[in-house]
């Protein structure tokens, strides 16, 4: 008997810090997609293929949904609504407590939308029986045509009958990308994605928002792959910040993005980091195409 391919593009998407990147992180079994405790962590719509003999699933992490307040923001939501667009399953990711999604269009949209979906409750470990059933049946009332899926990503519990739920959701397809593929992405966008999560994780405020990697050389070697980086600011007054007393802070960034890149690569590495300003390239449309967001 001939078995028959699935395939299809399987979207997540949700408000910041549900746990979008961290479900598909689970989902993919790799750290695809960096997470912190921060909103807006996730700044590009991030492919994680998933291959079996018999399916493929194209996993896509995009940024959480936010009310646009410059340039480099409504492209994030751009890619948000991409994920509309070509989505053969929806995952609507909630965590416990939360309502409605952060723009009206698009929670409308979300309503009335015919693609097959996926209500997730995710963080369910962060809350109890009673809470929960509440909570069920408040996304029960909202959307009445969606599938409720309760889960916890961080223990990756609940994710594998959820892996069930989309491959039976799935059409019959060829595979859209190579059946080694794990994403779209080159090797230079964990290089860049890993710095800025050190970034978000070593300053406060508006630093990591107004912060852009450019990774400026990749070179692998018999035993060592050579990296050169420049972190990007906004303004000139956060060049110093970045650096910190005495290279300290731009020290610390390094040698912690350097140890998470020898585990992803599993080989070792030298990274280079220099600090340049590109003035208020987050509203420069030349700049965010450069950098990967038009
Ligand atoms: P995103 O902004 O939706 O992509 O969210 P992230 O995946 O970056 O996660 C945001 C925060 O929620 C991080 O601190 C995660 O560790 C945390 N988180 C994600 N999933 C769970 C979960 O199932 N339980 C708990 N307790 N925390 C979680
Ligand atoms: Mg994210």
């Amino acid at each position: 008997m001939e078995i028959k391919h699935k395939a299809g593009f399987v979207n997540i998407i949700g408000n910041p810090n549900v746990g979008k990147s961290t479900l598909m992180n689970a989902l993919v079994g790799e750290r695809l997609s960096i997470i912190t405790n921060k909103a807006q962590t996730t700044r590009h719509r991030i492919l994680g293929i998933v291959n079996q003999l018999e399916y493929q699933v194209v996993f896509s992490d995009t940024p959480g949904v936010i009310q646009p307040a410059y340039k480099l923001q409504e492209s994030m939501m751009d890619f948000v609504k991409s994920a509309f667009q070509d989505a053969d399953v929806l995952l609507y990711l909630v965590e416990p407590g939360e309502k409605r999604l952060k723009d009206d269009a698009l929670y409308e949209r979300l309503k009335k939308n015919e693609i097959p979906l996926l209500l997730i409750i995710n963080k369910i470990d962060t809350t109890d029986g009673p809470k929960l059933e509440a909570c069920a049946d408040y996304w029960r009332e909202e959307f009445p045509r969606a599938e409720i899926v309760p889960i916890s990503a961080l223990n990756s519990f609940g994710t594998e009958t959820l892996m069930q739920r989309i491959v039976d959701l799935l059409p019959e397809s060829p595979p859209f990308f190579d059946k080694e593929a794990l994403t779209d992405r080159p090797e230079r966008f964990f290089v860049s994605e890993s710095i800025r999560k050190q970034i978000l994780l070593n300053y406060k405020k508006e630093i990591p928002y107004s912060v852009e990697i450019e990774v400026e050389e990749f070179k692998e070697e018999a035993d060592i792959i050579r990296m050169r980086a420049i972190i990007l600011v906004a303004r000139e007054t956060q060049k110093g910040i970045i650096i910190g007393h005495q290279g300290k802070m731009i020290k610390k960034v390094g040698t912690e993005a350097r140890k998470e890149l020898e585990a992803f690569f599993l080989k070792k590495i030298h990274l280079e980091l220099y600090v340049k300003v590109a003035k208020d390239w987050r509203n420069n449309d030349r700049d965010l195409k450069r950098f990967g967001y038009k």
